[in-house]
């Protein structure tokens, strides 16, 4: 469909699971043109299933093909390059820095990982977790 409108509904996309989600914003045209779609992603954020993970301490850990990803710049990969597979894991945040080894900034909501991580993870944590 493009039927544009001078109103659109503004959208984010989840960093965890891809999804776009609405914001509640609505965005406006400033000379009130047919210029927007009825949804426009303005960003990236966190939909409100993994913001509740979030808020729960929780780290998202979320599985990336490499092959099928972009260019890592400095070994971090942008979520836009980020080709996700769909397999997911959460970990607490105390837990995430015991079995990595690295502490992790309270903003931080997700991590990408290649794939195998989260197989080896769940084998390792399974005692922790229960
Ligand atoms: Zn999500």
């Amino acid at each position: 469909m493009s039927d544009k409108s001078h109103v659109s509904l503004e959208q984010h996309v989840c960093l965890v699971c891809g999804a776009a989600f609405d914001t509640g914003n609505l965005l406006l045209d400033r000379r009130l043109r047919a210029s927007m779609e009825r949804h426009t992603k303005t960003g990236w954020g966190l939909c409100p299933e993994h913001q509740k993970l979030a808020d729960d301490g929780f780290v998202a850990l979320v599985e990336c093909d490499p092959q099928r990803s972009g260019a890592q710049a400095g070994g971090r990969m942008k979520p836009e390059q980020a080709y996700r597979t769909g397999r997911l894991a959460h970990l607490r945040r105390a837990v995430f820095a015991q079995v990595f080894n690295v502490p992790i900034a309270d903003a931080q909501a997700c991590v990408f990982v290649e794939p195998g991580v989260i197989e080896q993870l769940q084998a390792m944590t399974a005692s922790v977790e229960g």
